[in-house]
């Protein structure tokens, strides 16, 4: 017998072996500049069929690893079963409860649509692609945390799968560990199969970008500055230096052109924020301005990220400060071949300790670094992580060295993650949980 007959007389989903027609295609990731030489993927039909592959996987010694996207794809998957649950479908928004419950298929977007006609916002980040139950494993650093705090910790409970095949339903009165791992340490310890979390209300929500020429960068960096260090935790910005490609997909105005944008959320009515952000008003020469009243559902509009999939590379940083010498290391030369360097402002909530948090825990550092480039032309690779280096060299003594989780990129550990006692702490779930190492996630926590 093959592995591919043993898998499909233990599943009922679609099974995909190499060599088999359409198995190149199944094994791709969302992140394209990754490659996955996995032994087969799954498409499991349901939440039974996730734990009859979990069961399969223990009693053959084999590994699984769940990717319902590949947003966070690393390529760390030789040899493993990749799982898809993009058949986990499910979306129940319960208005009157303030809750969703959404199956491990399900990506943001979804959420927002469905939240959206009642008021109501998940923590939601700045892409509606990435899936609810993946995204929230890292923690989850969305446009509203410095409001509400990590994603992982309006969770109230997850369906998951154990390393032997048993499915159960995990909550902080069920198994208060397990809960608290899965809260932000990463998918190492379970198969998760749906996840309830607390919604938000939002019956007022402003956003957008602005857009000027990257000549303006200095003023609109100053006037970031000043906006964040008096921002309610409402309002969110976030600073983005971008040089968008050449390429015809984009409106000819882009094309080509290097631009400074500030993007902001505020939960509120729009004249409040107008004037929390009036000194962006005063800087001349905007070439786009959609801020405005925004429906839930369409706040992936605002930093408009592709969503089909694409070739890229990622590096992130977590900054102490954004001093002047920050401010002028950022400034010192254009990006490129980097597409966006961003600053995000943390702060708020995201800085208190939640009350019977999460493995994410809190993050005393005001803003978080992000570094894109585009994979589009391979030979570009050492290029755009000479700019990245470049980057983080000049921001080094401003930066703590922790990353948060959704924030690692490839070639990085877990370890950079999570303090030394949250380390030891995700560790000894994952033994006393997963001894025989049934799962993979992205950033393993005993690498
Ligand atoms: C364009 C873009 C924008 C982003 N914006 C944000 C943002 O604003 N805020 C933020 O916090 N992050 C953001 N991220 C990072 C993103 O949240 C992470 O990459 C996250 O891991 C993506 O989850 P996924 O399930 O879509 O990806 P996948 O690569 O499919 O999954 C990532 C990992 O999650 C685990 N996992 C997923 N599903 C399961 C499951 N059912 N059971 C067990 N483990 C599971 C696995 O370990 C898997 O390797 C962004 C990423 C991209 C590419």
């Amino acid at each position: 017998m093959t592995i591919g007959n043993d898998l499909r007389n233990a599943v009922r989903g679609r099974v995909l072996v190499s060599g088999e027609e359409g198995f190149e295609q199944a094994r791709r990731p969302w992140n394209l500049a990754v490659e996955q030489p996995v032994m087969a993927v799954v498409e499991a039909e349901d939440a039974d069929d996730v734990a009859a592959l979990a069961g399969f996987a223990h009693l053959a010694g084999l590994t699984v690893a769940a990717q319902p996207s590949g947003h966070g794809a690393t390529g760390d998957v030789e040899g493993v079963i990749l799982l898809r649950t993009g058949r986990l479908d499910e979306v129940d928004v319960r208005p009157d409860q303030r809750v969703a419950r959404v199956g491990a298929g399900v990506k943001w977007g979804e959420v927002l649509a469905a939240a959206s006609p009642h008021g109501l916002t998940g923590l939601a980040g700045s892409s509606p692609a990435p899936s609810v139950v993946g995204y929230t494993l890292g923690g989850g650093l969305s446009w509203f945390g410095r409001k509400y705090g990590f994603a992982a910790d309006s969770v109230r409970a997850f369906d998951v799968v154990d390393a032997e095949g048993v499915r159960s339903r995990v909550s902080a009165d069920s198994d208060a560990e397990l809960f608290w791992a899965l809260r932000g340490g990463g998918g190492d310890y379970a198969l998760v199969t749906a996840v309830e979390f607390d919604l938000y209300p939002a019956p007022h929500l402003y956003g957008g970008r602005v857009m000027w020429p990257v000549e303006r960068a200095p003023e609109v960096l100053a006037a970031f500055r000043e906006i964040t260090a008096e921002a309610p935790e409402e309002l969110t910005a976030w600073f983005d230096l971008l040089k968008f490609p050449a390429i015809p997909a984009l409106p000819e105005f882009l094309r080509g052109l290097a631009a400074v944008t500030v993007d902001v959320t505020f939960l509120g009515e729009g004249g409040e924020a107008q004037a929390l952000l009036r000194r962006l008003d005063k800087i001349d020469g905007a070439i786009m301005d959609t801020r405005g009243p925004l429906p839930v559902s369409e706040l992936g509009s605002i930093c408009a990220e592709p969503t089909d999939p694409g070739p890229s590379t990622f590096r992130g940083e977590l900054l102490t400060s954004l001093d002047d010498a920050v401010a002028a290391a950022l400034l010192s030369e254009p990006i490129d071949p980097l597409v966006s360097v961003q600053v995000r402002h943390l702060g708020g909530a995201l800085a208190r300790p939640a009350a019977d948090g999460g493995a994410c825990g809190h993050l005393d550092e005001p803003y978080l670094l992000g570094m894109v480039g585009s994979l589009a032309v391979p030979e570009l690779a050492p290029a755009l992580k000479e700019r990245q280096d470049a980057i983080a060299g000049l921001l080094v003594s401003h930066t703590s060295g922790r990353k948060p989780y959704n924030y690692l990129g490839g070639g990085e550990k877990a370890t950079a993650a999570f303090p030394g006692d949250v380390l030891a702490r995700l560790r000894d779930v994952k033994r006393a949980r997963d001894p025989r190492g049934v799962f993979r996630s992205n950033y393993p926590v005993l690498d």
